[in-house]
């Protein structure tokens, strides 16, 4: 059997650098795309110096063109794209309050940086609404084109569990990843017809780059939000990002052939809890 090509898009990441590897192994082609062209070409070396088959290229999800551009590079090396993980994704400081509740005293606080809801600056929510739902649209518009009609094809957003029921101080991402879950429902509507089943994960809790500051102090104990989140889940630790792959390989595979429009916490319960 030829075997299937996937591309993942923010895969020079922390999250998708993990399920690219672990597609790899499962004899998957890899196309590794990155807005950092030199983390996505380490990824890919890695995976091939396993004994993997897979490409860096660089790819900005918010730019058609580049995505464009991207594809041809995929289908010279690899041909057409079977799977599309969606990846690229994050929040931005501008669209992030300093505080979780507002209080009177926080009109009249001239602390420097500090941001109440009435700060938030549109550009930092417009990043992040673009980064996230822009950022699925553009690179599925692009790489499923090659979908339509084809056996076993499949697309994985990765939206959040703050889809579910948002959290403090992010609005700007909770919103931008419930516009992700809610588009992952109407896609595979969309595409039922055509053989691309669309499915989504809503990773809960883990440690990365992006919210390493948020979590942990710089002697690696927990901040009171990083306290917070381990109590509110009933798993009590944050996930590991190894914790995604069992999900995706099945929602990638046939195995899961009749699911289709599903968003899927991997959380430790954290969405499940209502806290008592
Ligand atoms: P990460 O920052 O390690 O990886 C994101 C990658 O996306 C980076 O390599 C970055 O270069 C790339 N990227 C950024 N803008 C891009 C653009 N315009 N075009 C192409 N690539 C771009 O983050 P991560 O923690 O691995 O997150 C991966 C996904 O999982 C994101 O969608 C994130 O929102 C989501 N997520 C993460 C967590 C968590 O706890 N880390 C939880 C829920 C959801």
């Amino acid at each position: 059997m030829m075997s299937k090509v996937v591309v993942l898009t923010g895969a020079g990441g922390v999250l998708c650098s993990t399920l690219a590897k672990a597609l790899a192994r499962e004899g998957y082609k890899v196309a590794v795309l990155d807005l950092r062209l030199e983390s996505a070409l380490k990824v890919a070396d890695e995976i091939n110096a396993e004994g993997g088959i897979s490409i860096g290229v660089y790819a900005n999800v918010l730019e058609k063109d580049s995505l464009i551009q991207a594809k041809k590079e995929v289908n010279d090396r690899f041909g057409s794209c079977d799977i599309l993980i969606n990846g690229a994704g994050g929040n931005h400081p501008l669209g992030t309050t300093s505080n979780p509740h507002l209080v009177e005293e926080d009109l009249t606080n001239k602390t420097d940086g500090f941001k109440t809801f009435f700060d938030l600056d549109p550009e930092g929510i417009k990043f992040t609404f673009d980064l996230n739902f822009i950022g699925t649209l553009l690179p599925t518009q692009v790489f499923a084109k090659d979908m339509v009609g084809k056996k076993g094809c499949s697309i994985l957003n990765i939206s959040s569990m703050n889809a579910f029921t948002p959290l403090t101080k992010i609005p700007a991402y909770s919103g931008a990843k419930a516009a992700v879950s809610n588009f992952t429902q109407w896609l595979a509507v969309h595409f039922s017809k055509v053989g691309i089943r669309v499915n989504a994960l809503a990773p809960g809790f883990f440690l990365t780059d992006q919210n390493r500051t948020l979590l942990t102090t710089e002697n690696g104990d927990l901040t009171q939000r990083g306290n917070t989140i381990i109590e509110q889940t009933p798993m009590g630790k944050f996930g590991e990002p190894e914790d995604l792959i069992g999900t995706t390989l099945w929602l990638c595979s046939e195995g899961s052939s009749f699911v289709t429009g599903i968003v899927v916490p991997i959380d430790g319960g954290f969405s499940a809890f209502s806290g008592v």
